[in-house]
């Protein structure tokens, strides 16, 4: 018998079985909300009674009581949850991703926006999780320029070729190898992190490498003067001049996952607005960092939603 080692994921006939009704959905994300522990406004207590008839907590100290979707990704949100739990199905079965009006389409749901809000709450709780690890170990390092859509009243403004474009910080856990018996090298890749540099480059690129990055690590990048800070906050910093065989080798990840990534998201949202892009790319690297995660990846995002953030 030959055992198949990558796991198949959930799909839309598991995911009916499962959850037929929206009393299923809210059943499944209050075990969710309390594995990953429901936090009390009011004093910060971790310990609850539960009202099944209300779905509420009820503080063990305060007696503050804890909607179902209150301090979660999906607080405020009128929405019933298993609308919630369809659009995380659909984005995790996905290996690219979905867009909004697509998914409209496949929920037949009325509102365009709402649907568009929804998806970019599941990737904000999805870069939240990303961001609670830093990279370690040996790191590639490097910029990538994403084409910003601009208006078309700017674009007749400032003329053709005008297009800006964003910045995006690449990083990548690369471990180097080398083959005892051939010598040859090579490198495996574990976690990646993408981020938009917003303001001033060498101070982005120093407040990113204090919060990303594991001050133990060995950074490697190419030669570039934004970079001469990065000694500061790494163990060792390797920087190489730019050549062919630096994309082959030392930052070998990273431009694959550079390439990846706009190619998953051009395809789909053509230009992207530059205030968005770091939601899309939270997307990106969350299901990245989990590519053999499975059947599990769908669990993963309802767990990440589940979370609270106060
Ligand atoms: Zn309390």
């Amino acid at each position: 018998m030959v055992h198949n080692q990558i796991q198949r994921n959930m799909n839309l006939l598991d995911f009916i079985k499962t959850f037929p009704n929206e009393e299923s959905c809210k059943s499944h994300f209050k075990k969710q909300r309390e594995q990953e522990g429901v936090i009390c406004k009011q004093c910060g207590n971790t310990t609850h009674y539960w009202h099944s008839g209300k779905w509420q907590w009820q503080c063990k100290k305060c007696s503050f009581r804890t909607c179902l979707k209150s301090g979660s990704i999906m607080e405020c949100s009128k929405v019933d949850i298993r609308t919630w739990y369809l659009a995380m199905a659909f984005m995790s079965f996905s290996k690219k991703t979905i867009s909004a009006s697509e998914l409209q389409r496949q929920l037949n749901h009325p509102k365009y926006d709402t649907i568009w809000r929804l998806m970019h709450k599941i990737r904000t709780a999805m870069g939240k999780r990303d961001n609670l690890y830093r990279l370690e170990g040996a790191i590639e390092f490097d910029e990538a320029y994403f084409e910003k859509a601009i208006s078309q009243r700017v674009q007749l403004k400032r003329g053709r070729g005008s297009q800006r474009q964003i910045n995006v910080a690449v990083m990548a856990e690369s471990t180097p190898l080398e083959d005892t018996v051939t010598g040859e090298k090579s490198n495996h890749c574990r976690y990646f992190k993408m981020k938009v540099l917003n303001h001033h480059k060498m101070d982005a690129v120093d407040d990113l490498l204090k919060e990303s990055i594991h001050e133990k690590s060995i950074l490697f990048s190419d030669k570039s003067t934004s970079y001469v800070n990065i000694a500061d906050y790494v163990e060792t910093h390797v920087s190489e001049k730019s050549d062919a065989q630096t994309t082959k080798t030392t930052l070998k990840w990273v431009h694959i996952a550079i390439s990846n990534a706009k190619r998953t998201l051009l395809g789909i949202f053509h230009k992207i607005k530059g205030k968005y892009l770091q939601l899309y790319l939270d997307e990106f690297c969350y299901k990245l960092n989990r590519r053999y995660f499975g059947e599990k990846l769908f669990d993963r995002v309802t767990l990440a939603v589940a979370k609270s953030y106060w």
